[in-house]
């Protein structure tokens, strides 16, 4: 017997209207390139994205088209994530921090015909639009307002779209290879928005009442979805533009009464230093805390917001192929009263899986792994916002498993109620005498050192070991500590054979596009290179 209820395609339009119906007055704020802040409400943003779907519409685009965008998180970015994909099209964010070459590469490889540019970013299209099938580019507050001037909202017919379409795309940033087109449908953008907005990360979820600021580019796996989110939850919305340092934060914070924000651990790191050297400067009361993730959270950071600023940091995890939340922290009821050590334990973890999504992991002989805390192996995702292939890249195929789960690449430990724990990334981990060792954990503790400010532990070559670690390590100002002290810190919490041979002080730790440790840039550092300071 089938069940007796409407085939509703979930598709964005139906977000853009409840935005319009229900918050239209509700106000999306942008600091602008030259710091003073734009304004307006849902209502302008979706009239915007509709003369934006009718006008490209007009140029002669047709359904299924890519439209690139190149752009900090602003209000125009966000009438591209709903224009572009309600007019019929596909939103291809691209990552204005790769090198031109791999934005070409993406964009070409895209099959882009138009693209959205912000005005400081124009220069670095002609670098690489050569090599791209692009026809059309609309500069911000520029000639995308002409664009919009050329058409009318009340011309705007929804599309019947089939919520199987694609409705944007997203290459994954290479940290570990080539960059791969993920394709993200109407379907899955609306079932992972509601996923993440139903998630109760830690007791701290979030509602009309909230002012959400995504640190976390848009141009980065659709901002973790909270402009969708924010969105349908009728949240007011802010975007800091260009200004993603630490202190343009911290005022945009305090001044537009910022209650959730979403960003990498390395930007937290940087606000929990400022907020520790200057108590008091910005009131914070009103914030409720972050999803931070990305990259693993350090304990100690999370512990330090928490204990220093009443901040929560809702740690998760998620990959570009998972459209990207997939799992957040969780505090299992039974630890409600434990103490707060105890707790930390817990919410440094990357939790358990949001609703609808499922995770298992397997050992290299491909049993699957006991929920003992301990024993790693690679994890596995699938779920109604997981990646089902690559864009055109049938040599990938290997990914995905015979049975339909997508292997991440990720080393992971499940303790007894199933939270996950990130080891490492199966690149990343190091190998040592036939044992693994995990980076991340090294890395933790280490920036759990009062004097340290970030750490980064690599495997290095080793003749009769195979692998060792080696940690790179960048002490805060003013800061002293030698590599001894930091082996004698990390000696009570590891088995002797983790504990890194070799200590190196540097000035930064070499980043990705996305704010991640380019650790492929320190062993080509390190590897070949004499210790300067061993122990
Ligand atoms: P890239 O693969 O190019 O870095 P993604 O942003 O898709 O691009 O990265 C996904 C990866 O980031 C995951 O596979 C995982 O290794 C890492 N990651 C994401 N969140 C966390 C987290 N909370 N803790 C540890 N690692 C994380």
């Amino acid at each position: 017997m089938d069940g007796l209820m409407m085939d509703f395609q979930l598709t964005l339009p139906t977000l853009l209207r409840r935005a319009e119906t229900y918050f239209g007055e509700q106000e999306v704020v942008t600091r602008l390139p030259d710091k003073s802040f734009h304004r307006y409400t849902y209502s302008d943003m979706a009239r915007r994205a509709k003369q934006l779907a009718v006008a490209l519409g007009e140029l002669g685009l047709e359904r299924g088209d890519r439209v690139a965008t190149l752009s900090w998180n602003h209000y125009q970015h966000l009438e591209a994530y709903f224009g572009i994909p309600c007019g019929g099209f596909v939103l291809h964010t691209l990552n204005l921090r790769l090198h031109p070459d791999d934005i070409g590469y993406i964009a070409s490889h895209a099959g882009d015909r138009a693209l959205i540019v912000d005005a400081s970013l124009a220069p670095l299209v002609e670098q690489f639009r050569g090599r791209t099938q692009i026809e059309h580019v609309f500069v911000v507050e520029d000639s995308y307002e002409e664009l919009l001037a050329s058409s009318n909202s009340d011309d705007w017919r929804e599309p019947e779209l089939d919520e199987n379409e694609a409705a944007a795309m997203c290459y994954t940033s290479g940290t570990t290879g080539m960059p791969k087109g993920v394709v993200y449908s109407h379907r899955s953008t609306i079932l992972h928005t509601l996923g993440v907005a139903a998630a109760n990360p830690l007791g701290v979820g979030i509602s009309e009442r909230d002012v959400i600021l995504p640190v976390v580019p848009m141009f980065h796996a659709n901002a973790w979805g909270y402009p969708y989110i924010a969105a349908m939850i009728g949240a007011k919305q802010v975007f800091p533009g260009p200004y993603l340092d630490p202190e343009s934060l911290l005022d945009d914070f305090v001044q537009e009464g910022v209650t959730w924000t979403a960003g990498v651990p390395t930007i937290w790191l940087g606000i929990l230093q400022l907020l520790d050297a200057h108590p008091g400067k910005w009131d914070l009361s009103h914030m409720k805390g972050m999803l931070v993730g990305g990259s693993a959270a350090p304990r100690a950071m999370i512990a330090g917001f928490q204990e220093r600023h009443d901040l929560v940091v809702c740690h998760g995890w998620g990959m570009t192929e998972t459209s990207p939340v997939a799992s957040m922290a969780a505090l299992p009821g039974e630890l409600a009263n434990a103490d707060d050590d105890t707790k930390f334990d817990y919410i440094a973890m990357q939790g358990f899986p949001l609703a609808l999504v499922e995770l298992r992991a397997r050992d290299e002989s491909g049993h699957e792994i006991p929920h003992d805390g301990e024993t790693m192996g690679e994890l596995e995702v699938r779920g109604p916002w997981v990646a089902s292939a690559y864009y055109e890249s049938p040599d990938e195929a290997g990914r995905w498993t015979d049975d339909g789960w997508f292997k991440t690449g990720d080393i992971v430990s499940f303790d007894p109620h199933g939270h996950i724990q990130i080891k490492d990334r199966s690149k990343d981990v190091i190998k040592s005498g036939g044992e693994w060792i995990s980076s991340v954990e090294l890395e933790n503790a280490l920036m759990a050192h009062p004097a340290v400010a970030e750490a980064a532990v690599i495997a290095i070559p080793d003749e009769k070991w195979q692998e060792r670690p080696l940690a790179a390590v960048v002490l805060k100002d003013g800061a002293a500590a030698t590599a001894e002290e930091l082996r004698e810190f990390l000696a009570p919490q590891f088995a002797k054979w983790w504990l890194p041979d070799r200590f190196e002080f540097v000035g930064e730790i070499p980043k990705t596009a996305v704010g991640k440790f380019r650790k492929t840039a320190l062993r080509e550092q390190f590897a070949q290179q004499p210790a300067v300071t061993t122990t």
